[in-house]
């Protein structure tokens, strides 16, 4: 599973970082960046919670190809 954000969606209010900062963090411009590219079944809840919780769906999870 791979965890992305849609830099077209995402407005920088921070919610994933704040919520999740062990998938997250907030770069100097105030962007969000993924931590973990690729999340480990520890964090698939997380990160699944994550994507639920985005207020612009602008964070998804992929298959790996
Ligand atoms: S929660 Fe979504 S919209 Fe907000 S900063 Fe994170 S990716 Fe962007």
């Amino acid at each position: 599973m791979r965890l992305v954000i849609d830099y077209k969606r995402c407005r920088k209010a921070g919610q994933c970082s704040y919520l999740h900062p062990e998938l997250f963090k907030v770069d100097s411009a105030g962007a969000p960046v993924v931590l973990v590219d690729h999340p480990g079944k520890e964090l698939h809840e997380a990160a699944e919670e994550a994507v639920d919780l985005c207020p612009n769906g602008a964070i998804s999870l992929t298959e790996d190809p």
